[in-house]
């Protein structure tokens, strides 16, 4: 279990924290045998294409605080992210009904001769600027590279600038440099939010943490049953919302790769319960996670009841499901543990699940409970997968393994990637709510989302004929992995 020290202003990275890497490629059970027996080796690649960065996933979770505003300390191409999160804001206001708003998103503008004589005044007069045009609850400063390296000291900027506001001033330290796992970045906002916004509990609450992106309430109706009420964190929750996720009953992650240091932190500091479980993905994880809530809440009866009501309702559909999907097969690219939990749905429903590449991977989460492991889960209930790799988004690796494969559908977890599938004729599902396939009502949601798709093949086997491929035939033919450090590949023992 890695500890959670809130001395530090800065979280330390998942690599070092985790064990975490972003190479391997071989077989879902070897990477799993890796993990649990401690001999996992992340495996460099000679070449790299593009990677994703931590100030924009810290940015994802703190930049749809309602109430707070976000300063970028960085040149202002880092801000290139801002106006994906204030049309994802604008949606998610849509629809839960909240009045229109923008984002309050800010960015320094680092420059040349700013990298010679430090940025720190230029950040300061920004804070300032901020609070005077907009009275915001909060303010967090996101750093980036240039920021890291020329070594502004920002903590101490925001610490004098929270003293002479009277607001918290919060430090994130997110440099897409430090780490190359950018999930690091969910990491640094929970890290700043646990060390300056949530406050001690002053009693216990019936609330529930549910730590998310913006996906749909689908956890509303289950625990108001258990006399329970949902508090969805971290986008559209308000700074004094935040403050008290201290007296919450128990926490629940969407994803562990988003919510793993969340999660863990509440537990170790304040005694809120995590639900340790693999998230509720496939009949299987489903009834897992819902036994480990009823425990967790002290709600094991009512939750056996509603399971079986659940199965009465659900299994005939499933195997309707089954039937028509049933040597289907299928090829996932997503996020770490989202991507290990469709692995399992999609085995639920008959689907052959061809390979995955995933991300990055996790050996252990924060709180360092075996049980949590998502992918150990689905290869224990559902058996191995072949052509597993961990890939950093590398279209290159992506495109080669996708010729060779060819499944019936590929899923894909990012917008980016889908035209991978498109070009190659393949139908391609995308699901952007982590929330739309969670639970027993999910698994039919997402049956139905795979038939739609598999349907509608005419429309990318046109695309495929009209469009060109920038890989060349040579680059086909040779090994996906070529690149990917011979010398340095994971070593099974
Ligand atoms: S913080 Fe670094 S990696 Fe991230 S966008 Fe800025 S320069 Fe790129």
């Amino acid at each position: 279990m890695s500890k959670v020290n809130l001395k530090e202003p800065k979280v330390v990275i998942r690599e070092v924290r985790l064990g975490s890497i972003t190479g391997f490629e071989g077989t879902a059970c070897k990477l799993v045998q890796c993990s649990r027996s401690g001999k996992l080796k992340d495996s460099v690649r000679s070449f790299s294409q593009c990677m994703g960065c931590s100030s924009l996933n810290a940015f994802c979770q703190l930049s749809m605080i309602t109430d707070a505003a976000v300063i970028n300390h960085a040149p202002v191409g880092c801000s290139g992210d801002f106006f994906t999160f204030n049309f994802v804001y604008r949606v998610g206001q849509m629809e839960r009904n909240l009045p229109p708003a923008m984002g309050r998103y800010f960015n320094t503008n680092i420059e040349e001769k700013d990298t010679i004589f430090g940025a720190t005044q230029k950040l300061e007069e920004t804070i300032r600027e901020v609070f005077c045009r907009i009275r915001t609850e909060a303010i967090f400063i996101t750093t980036s590279c240039a920021s890291g390296i020329i070594g502004d000291d920002v903590e101490a900027v925001a610490n004098h600038l929270s003293q002479e506001l009277g607001i918290p001033v919060v430090a994130c330290f997110c440099e897409g440099f430090r780490s190359k796992i950018w999930t690091t970045g969910f990491d640094s906002a929970y890290h700043s939010i646990v060390r300056k916004i949530v406050k001690p509990p002053q009693k216990k609450s019936n609330k529930v943490n549910i730590i998310n992106f913006w996906g749909s309430h689908v956890f509303d109706e289950l625990l108001e049953k258990l006399g329970y009420e949902a508090e969805y964190i971290v986008p559209f929750s308000t700074v004094s919302q935040l403050e008290r996720i201290s007296e919450a009953a128990a926490t629940i992650e969407v994803c562990p790769t988003l919510g793993t240091y969340l999660g863990a932190a509440l537990e170790q500091i304040y005694g809120v319960p995590e639900i340790k479980s693999p998230p509720a993905y496939g009949l299987a994880g489903t009834d897992n996670w819902m036994r480990e809530l009823g425990r967790v809440l002290d709600r094991e009866a009512e939750i056996e009841n509603i399971i079986k009501q659940e199965h009465e309702k659900v299994l005939p559909q499933i195997e309707k499901y089954r039937s028509k999907l049933k040597g289907k097969t299928a090829y996932i690219t997503a996020g770490a543990a989202h991507g290990h939990a469709l692995i399992s749905l999609l085995k639920d429903l008959g689907l052959e699940v061809r390979g995955a590449a995933i991300f990055h991977h996790d050996p252990v989460y924060d709180n360092g409970d075996v049980t949590s492991d998502v992918l150990a889960h689905s290869v224990d209930t559902y058996g191995d997968v072949e052509n597993y790799s961990v890939c950093s988004k590398q279209a290159y690796e992506l495109v080669n393994i996708l010729n060779r494969v060819k499944p019936d559908i590929m899923i894909a977890r990012h917008g980016g990637i889908t035209l991978w599938g498109a070009k190659f004729g393949i139908p391609t599902l995308l699901v952007g709510d982590e929330q739309f396939s969670f639970g027993y009502q999910g698994i039919l949601n997402y049956a139905e989302r795979i038939l739609e798709t598999l349907d509608n093949r005419e429309f990318v086997t046109n695309l495929a004929k009209h469009s060109t491929m920038p890989y060349t035939k040579w680059w086909l033919e040779q090994d996906p992995f070529s690149f990917l450090g011979v010398n340095e590949r994971v070593e099974f023992y």
